[in-house]
Parts: structure tokens; C-alpha cells; sequence
């Protein structure tokens, strides 16, 4: 009799576990080459080629299409139209080229001129646009199975979470790290694993499962990069790190490999004035929460870290101040800045998670467990309502 209850109770967990997950589109729009707006781009393809209303078949052809005055210019080898939209149904994978960039997509391009630019949106596949984030996510991290399991899983899970960040752009997500970076269809020749999974929070939605490249040994809440954000579970605040060994603590750092684990960089007074817009700092002091920081003071003034932290990266590149977790050394006119990490240490992180996968044995339930505890990790049975993507 034991054994019978002990086989219902089996069986109903694994059907509540089966239950199906509802993607909440079939295609992602995502807003492509934001950054770089181009005006006038050149595909090549074969494949449908909607100019307004009209079909046109196409073999291997190259077209150029350009922003002029509010409409669009199509220019054929051997002839040029005029018309309000264009889109793009190739037959697979298409080539576009601007001034400044070369990308393969998969997906269906639509393209209107907002002024003086191109307005472009790629209609992808769901788990096309995941796979593809995910591998442009990846970087330089070497490929392990579990360890792109589990950052598919947070890309999947942020996607599903962030589905309307951009309403007012017209697509669903952008293709830059404001979102999450995506470079188009990345060809690659790993053995992905077959299992899907998504991230929940108690009450069943999406988790918006932020990840980062690492954390320094210092991961922290989502509040502290962004205080508007209240949800207080989900994350692991804590060291990144399963070892209890209280000695050789930075080795103990999961991400201690990391080439960003720690980085230190010197920005000259006259550039601090620059960035703070002022003409007097005698002092520049870090305010502090989990370690990492959240403002900066200078005399009797106060800044943001995530403004003071764009505000360096426009004028001089996003490369100088890695992370928000850093301290600052003025020594006469120069501020040395010695930091941990690179990101905002929420969520999974990447160095840590290749670690755990590759030298801890961690299967990717036990890597997302560890760096979102209390989320609930769904087993995707099926992916109905998204285009299947085939391997
Ligand atoms: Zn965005
Ligand atoms: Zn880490």
C-alpha cells in the first residue's frame, strides 16, 4: 500500500512538473542595429521581397535599401523604387551588410525609414533568438553543455520577462546589452543539450533572471544596481563560492580565472570634472550597499553609481570601470580606481556557472539553484506556441 501512495505521489509530481509552459510570443521583434541606426543597408538573399503590398521573387539577389526623407529607396541592380515599407521573407538565412557591419539572421525583416535612419525589426523564432543570444552571451567563456543550459535558461527566462521593454520602439527587445546582446544567427557546431527550462518567481511569472560575466566573489541583489526594483528573492547575495574552506578566500571565487575578476584603471582629475560636470572635486567617495556601490560623493553633492557609471562610459568607453564594485585611491591629481569583477553581479554568473559546470560536475538545475535560489525552475516540455527550432 506504502509503495502504491509513494507511485500516485511520483506520478502527480511529475505531471505538475510536466505542466506545460506558455511562451508569451511565437517570434521575438527585436530591434536590430540600434545602436548603430544605419540609413541605408544591403541584403542578400533568396526569397520574398514585399515592396508596399507588391510580392517580388528573388535568387541569390543583392538589394539596397535606404532611408530617404521619411520613405524608402530600393535599388536593384537594374532598377529603383520608391515605397513606405519593405520586408523580407527569405528562403533561410539572409546576409546584410551596412558601412560598419556584416550579419547572417534567420527570421523575417521588416523595415520602414524613421526619418533619416532605417527602422529595422526581425521577426525571430523564439528559441532561434534564444539560442543566438545565448551564444552571443557566451563570449570567450569555452562551451560546456551545462553551463549554456543554464545561461539559456536566464536568457529565455529575462526574455520572457522583458517582453514589453520596448512597446513604444515597436519590437519587443533590442540587440544591444540594454537588453541582451544579439548579433544574429551565430553558426556554431555544439552539441546542444535537448532539455529546456524556464525560470519562475512564487507567483508564476517570468523571473527577469539578470546574469552577468562575474561577479568578483560578490554577487547582490538586483536593488542595488537598480533601486527600483523591490523584489527582494530570487537572487543569490553572497560570496560566489560552495567552498568552506575559510582560507585562500579569493581562490575560493568561483570566477577567480575570470580575466575581469579584478581590474584597476586611472582617470586623471580633469577627466573626473568632466564626467561630474564640475569644476571642483577635491574628494570623490563611494556610498556602499552589498559591498557594492551605489553612489558616489563629491563635496556636498551626490551621484548615482548607474549615472555616473554611463556617464564615464560615453566619454570614455565602456571598458574603463568594469563593474559597480570598486574603491577609489586619489593620489594627487589622479583617481585610481581598483575594482572586482565585470557587470553588476546579479544574478548568474558566468565564470562561476563555467566552473561549476566544468570542474564541480554541476548539472544546470543545481547552477541555477545556486545563483537564483528561491525561483522555481520549469521543465519545458514542449515548446508549442514558439516555432520549434530544428537542430
Ligand atoms: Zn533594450
Ligand atoms: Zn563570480
Amino acid at each position: 500500500m506504502k509503495k502504491l501512495i509513494v507511485y500516485i505521489l511520483l506520478f502527480i509530481s511529475f505531471f505538475s512538473c510536466a505542466q506545460a509552459v506558455e511562451y508569451p510570443v511565437s517570434d521575438v521583434r527585436v530591434g536590430i542595429l540600434t545602436s548603430e541606426n544605419p540609413a541605408s543597408f544591403k541584403a542578400i538573399f533568396s526569397g520574398t521581397l514585399f515592396v508596399d503590398e507588391e510580392a517580388l521573387l528573388f535568387h541569390d539577389a543583392e538589394v539596397v535599401i535606404a532611408a530617404n526623407n521619411g520613405e524608402l529607396d530600393v535599388i536593384f541592380p537594374e532598377k529603383k523604387l520608391k515605397v513606405n515599407t519593405v520586408r523580407i521573407f527569405p528562403k533561410k538565412d539572409f546576409n546584410l551588410e551596412t558601412q560598419f557591419t556584416k550579419r547572417t539572421y534567420t527570421g523575417e525583416l521588416r523595415i520602414h525609414a524613421a526619418g533619416k535612419y532605417l527602422h529595422m525589426v526581425l521577426h525571430v523564432p523564439v528559441e532561434q533568438y534564444v539560442r543566438d543570444t545565448t551564444i552571443s552571451e557566451l563570449g570567450n567563456i569555452t562551451y560546456h553543455p551545462q553551463h549554456y543550459l543554464a545561461l539559456e535558461t536566464a536568457v529565455r527566462s529575462y526574455l520572457f520577462a522583458s517582453i514589453d521593454k520596448h512597446k513604444e520602439d515597436g519590437y519587443d527587445v533590442c540587440d544591444l546589452t540594454h537588453c541582451m546582446h544579439f548579433a544574429g544567427n551565430q553558426k556554431v557546431n555544439y552539441n546542444f543539450p535537448d532539455d529546456k527550462y524556464v525560470l519562475l518567481n512564487n507567483d508564476g511569472s517570468y523571473l527577469q533572471a539578470f546574469f552577468h560575466s562575474t561577479c568578483g566573489g560578490n554577487l547582490s541583489s538586483p536593488s542595488v544596481m537598480w533601486p527600483k526594483y523591490k523584489k527582494t528573492t530570487g537572487f543569490r547575495s553572497d560570496k560566489d563560492s560552495i567552498s568552506t574552506n575559510e582560507e585562500q578566500i579569493d581562490r575560493n571565487d568561483l570566477c577567480y580565472d575570470s580575466p575581469h575578476y579584478r581590474w584597476s584603471t586611472i582617470f586623471k582629475l580633469n577627466e573626473i570634472k568632466k564626467i561630474l560636470n564640475t569644476t571642483n572635486v577635491a574628494e570623490l567617495k563611494v556610498n556602499t550597499k552589498e559591498n557594492r556601490v551605489t553612489s558616489l560623493t563629491y563635496g556636498n553633492q551626490e551621484i548615482s553609481a548607474s549615472q555616473f557609471l554611463s556617464r564615464t562610459g560615453k566619454l570614455y568607453g565602456w571598458n574603463r570601470i568594469k563593474s559597480n564594485d570598486f574603491i577609489i585611491k586619489k593620489e594627487k591629481d589622479m583617481f585610481h580606481f581598483y575594482g572586482r569583477g565585470l557587470g553588476h553581479g546579479t544574478g548568474l554568473c558566468q565564470y562561476g556557472s563555467y566552473k561549476l559546470a566544468a570542474e564541480k560536475n554541476f548539472h544546470a538545475e543545481q547552477i541555477l539553484k545556486f545563483y537564483y535560489p528561491g525561483s522555481k525552475i520549469k521543465k519545458i516540455q514542449n515548446t508549442t506556441g514558439a516555432n520549434k527550432n530544428e537542430k
